[in-house]
Formats: C-alpha cells, sequence, structure tokens
C-alpha cells in the first residue's frame, strides 16, 4: 500500500483524526523505515504479484526465508478465499493496487491493496495486507474507512449514467497472517453508517486541520490545546519518535511530577483507565527517545556523554560443523558422545505430517502440551476474551468461614 498525502495519510488517519496539531507537526517530516516495514513492504509486494495472477500451484516462494513465505502463502490463500466469498469471479469488479481519492479532500489520496465489488449485491469489500505482529483493529478501521469513501466515490463516478444503483453495504478486511492465520479479520457496515462517519468524525477533523493550516502558515505558533496526546494516535506519530512534540512533552512531565507524590492511589476512587492511558503515554514516549538515541550512537552521532558499546559476544558455535564433527571424531570420540538427539517441536513435526487423517490429527493434538498465557492487564474493549479471576479478598474470607 502506498501513500501519497501529507496532513492526511490514510496510514496515518488514527494519528490525525484524533490529534489535529500532529497534522501540522508532522508535515514534511519522512519516515527513515526500518526492517520491519522493509519486510512488510516485500512481502506485500510479493502477494500482489501472486495472488491472483498466477495460478496458486505456480507461485514461487524459494526467493524467500521459510517464515516470510509461510506468512505470504497464508495471506494469498486468505485473499483467495475474500475473492470467492464475494462471488463468482464474472459477478465481480477486481482491483488490485487501486488508486483512490476520499471526496471533497484535496489531499486524501491513498492504494487499496484489493478491492471487489459485487454489483448484483450492491457490495464492496475494501482488504488490507498486513505482515507485521502487531494486531490491527479492523472495525472502524480508520484507514480501510478512508478507502471505502475513496472506493464508494471511485465506483460512482465510473458507473455513473449506466443504470447504476449504488451501494449498500461495505466489508472492510483485515489480512494479517501474525495474528489469525486462519481467516481475515473482517467487518461490515452499511454506507449510510460509512456517511454517518464521514460526516461526524472524517470531515469536521478534516476542518480543524484545514484551521490550522491557514494559522499556522500566518505564523502562529500551535497552541498545546490542539494537540491531544493518547495511547493509540501518539503511538505511531512521527513527532513522538522525533521527540518535537511539546503536548507528550507536557504530558510526560505531568505524569513524572505526579508519580512523586506519595500518596498510593486509592482503588475504588481512581480513574485507572486515564492513569494507565498516561503510563502508556510514558513508556511509549521512554522508548522513542532510547530508539532515538540507539539511532545516533549506531549512526556515528553519539551525543555528548554517550558513546556505542558492545553487548556480550554471541554463544560460541562452530564454523564449519562437519570440519569439526570430523576432528572430533579423530580425537576418539563416539557418535553418540559428539551429538544429542532430540525430537523435534510439534509445529516442525506438523510439517512433515500433512496428510494426517482427522482421527491421526486427534491424536497428534493428544501428545502436545501448552502452558497457559501469562495474565496481564487489558483495556475493557479489548477484543479478547475477559478471564474470570477471583476476587481475592473474596477467596479469603470465603477461607475464613470455611475454618471456622
Ligand atoms: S505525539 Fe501525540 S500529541 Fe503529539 S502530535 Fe503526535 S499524536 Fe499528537
Amino acid at each position: 500500500m502506498s501513500e501519497h498525502s501529507d496532513y492526511y495519510s490514510p496510514s496515518g488517519a488514527k494519528t490525525w483524526l484524533n490529534c489535529a496539531g500532529s497534522a501540522i507537526l508532522n508535515h514534511g517530516k519522512r519516515d527513515s523505515g526500518n526492517k520491519y516495514s522493509t519486510r512488510g513492504t516485500m512481502l506485500h509486494d510479493f502477494a500482489e504479484r501472486n495472488a491472483f495472477d498466477v495460478p496458486f500451484d505456480d507461485i514461487d516462494y524459494s526467493g524467500l526465508n521459510p517464515d516470510d513465505a509461510r506468512a505470504v502463502k497464508t495471506a494469498i490463500i486468505q485473499a483467495i478465499n475474500l475473492q470467492g466469498w464475494m462471488g463468482d469471479v464474472n459477478d465481480v469488479e477486481i482491483h488490485l493496487e487501486l488508486q483512490v481519492k476520499a471526496p471533497d479532500v484535496p489531499d486524501c489520496f491513498g492504494t487499496i491493496d484489493i478491492f471487489i465489488f459485487n454489483r448484483a449485491e450492491k457490495h464492496l469489500l475494501i482488504a488490507d495486507y498486513k505482515f507485521g505482529s502487531m494486531y490491527v483493529e479492523v472495525k472502524m478501521n480508520p484507514q480501510l474507512l478512508i478507502y471505502a469513501l475513496g472506493g464508494c466515490e471511485y465506483l460512482e463516478s465510473r458507473h455513473s449514467g449506466s443504470g447504476w444503483e449504488g451501494i449498500e453495504n461495505i466489508t472492510l478486511a483485515i489480512i494479517q497472517p501474525a495474528v489469525d492465520d486462519e481467516k481475515p479479520m473482517t467487518f461490515s457496515l452499511s454506507k449510510t453508517e460509512l456517511e454517518a462517519w464521514e460526516e461526524e468524525v472524517f470531515l469536521p477533523a478534516v476542518d480543524d486541520i484545514e484551521g490550522l493550516k491557514r494559522s499556522f502558515s500566518q505564523g502562529e505558533v500551535i497552541p498545546l490545546k490542539v494537540f491531544n496526546p493518547g495511547p493509540d494516535q501518539c503511538q505511531w506519530c512521527r513527532s513522538k519518535k522525533d521527540g518535537t512534540c511539546p503536548a507528550l512533552q507536557a504530558e510526560v512531565d505531568q505524569a513524572v511530577e505526579e508519580m512523586k507524590l506519595p500518596a498510593i492511589p486509592e482503588v475504588d476512587s481512581t480513574d485507572w483507565v486515564e492513569v494507565m492511558n498516561r503510563v502508556e503515554l510514558v513508556k511509549q514516549w521512554a522508548k522513542a527517545r532510547e530508539e532515538q538515541m540507539m539511532e545516533l550512537v549506531t549512526s556515528g552521532q553519539a551525543p555528548q556523554g554517550f558513546k556505542a558499546v558492545r553487548g556480550r559476544m554471541g554463544n560460541r558455535a562452530w564454523g564449519d560443523e562437519e570440519a569439526a564433527d570430523r576432528w572430533l571424531k579423530s580425537q576418539g570420540l563416539k557418535e553418540k558422545e559428539r551429538n544429542v538427539f532430540k525430537l523435534k517441536s510439534p509445529p516442525q513435526i506438523e510439517k512433515l505430517l500433512t496428510d494426517l487423517t482427522p482421527q491421526k490429527k486427534a491424536n497428534f493434538e493428544k501428545l502436545i502440551t501448552r502452558s497457559e498465557g501469562k495474565l496481564s492487564w487489558a483495556y475493557e474493549d479489548d477484543r479478547r476474551e475477559a478471564v474470570e479471576v477471583v476476587d481475592v479478598n473474596v477467596a479469603m474470607a470465603d477461607d475464613d468461614i470455611d475454618a471456622l
């Protein structure tokens, strides 16, 4: 997915929709990229070239490492399944890498990875590949909603005057193999709901930013009140990354100031959402500063008082295993003294047992154990199911009663 907008980049919409000041502060800044974004772009291009244009069995994954090949193959399967779900290939209009523009905003362009329209059902699907491991929420995902606005505009201009009856339903889909390797994550909404979002969220945010653009060009300093620090919007903000956001800095200063207070928060009277939002912001700010320092010292620009150092050396390993084995053998070590034989892990074995019957598959599963995931905290609207945990005070009181 390539982006063409600076103020209104769809992929950065979570940031500028929630923090108007970010659009001004981030204007003209470029992401330097990293190994994760390079990998994402490479896999994305591979999926784009192969998903619909090459017969599935002819796709050549040989240039990819096994993990990347598995991820992109999963993505391609999910993309093909989505197309099947939208209807027979003769009944749908498919576009890959479709460049669209959101209506009424001059500078809001983006490229939709997969666009499928079923005219008979008046149903539009917008799908986006994500190859990172950090979960991306599909429900009311602002990037995909902007693509949907652009997709509707595209269809309306393309079909106007030809008995066009419009779109009724839209499905947004995120294909993210690292999060769900079975199916894409989807969210459906009506065209009316999309238009309500456009009126109530999208256009008011654009109006705010246009107002700031005018003020800013007149030389006004951007006031703190137009920023809105929060874990979601700051997460990928370039001004968090380069440390230039005054509002985030003020938020961190305030949080640090409050940390000096001796009072222990009262559990019941504390606004924990606010506390944890602030904790998250301070962590993000600290992580961004660490990354910035790392970039400086590893590019030969260490600030005064800092230097680049090397960590502990890696574990010792044989430079040439075969040569080492020959030499060890010549020293009289027997084969079982030179080698460790170990059963492969379930995922490694699973790749060898590709044709198991359901019964054998069930027997295979019975051999496997997994430790439970660690308990951690999450916001109430997190998509994962809540774990029932017994209140320790109630449990202790029950124990006291039993002891009577
Ligand atoms: S760091 Fe946060 S508060 Fe600052 S501009 Fe970015 S999104 Fe807004």
